[in-house]
């Protein structure tokens, strides 16, 4: 399969690991967005939350928590957005499965700060039942 996470898993081409347990890898990504930007990644090939593999999700999640940790030791943070893309409109480049680790610091003006703008509560009540009969 021509996957570069997959690749990356099988180490056919390199990268920067950092954390690697039976189901999931951490890597750095090389277009940080700050210091100690990473990725953690289901070794098994899915391409997103739709219909993923929850199985892999979970330990992806667990590895999470365990690479913050790390992160928060080695860098002295104390703040990180946790981002995971889904498709292309949500800004989706590589189709393997894979969670973004951020670390953010005070004035580093990368602007995931959205206003809280409240919404119509009839259409959010509409939204919420059509979801929820749709949850299997
Ligand atoms: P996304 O746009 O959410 O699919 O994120 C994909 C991420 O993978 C981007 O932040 C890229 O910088 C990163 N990336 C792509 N190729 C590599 C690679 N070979 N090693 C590490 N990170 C990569
Ligand atoms: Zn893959």
């Amino acid at each position: 399969m021509d996957c570069i996470f997959c690749k990356i898993v099988s180490g056919e081409i390199p990268s920067f690991k950092v954390y690697e347990d039976d189901a999931t890898i951490a890597f750095m990504d090389i277009n940080p967005l700050s210091e100690g930007h990473l990725l953690v990644v289901p070794k098994r090939h899915f391409a997103d939350l739709f219909g993923g593999d929850t199985d892999a999700m979970g330990s992806a999640m667990t590895a999470a928590g365990k690479v913050a940790a790390g992160l928060k030791t080695a860098l002295g943070i104390d703040s990180l957005n946790l981002v995971q893309a889904n498709g292309p409109w949500a800004a989706q480049s590589v189709p393997h499965f894979h969670l973004h680790l951020i670390p953010r610091k005070e004035g580093d003006g990368l602007g995931m700060d959205w206003p809280l703008v409240q919404g119509d509560m009839e259409a959010i009540k509409k939204t919420c039942e059509s979801i929820a009969s749709a949850i299997t």
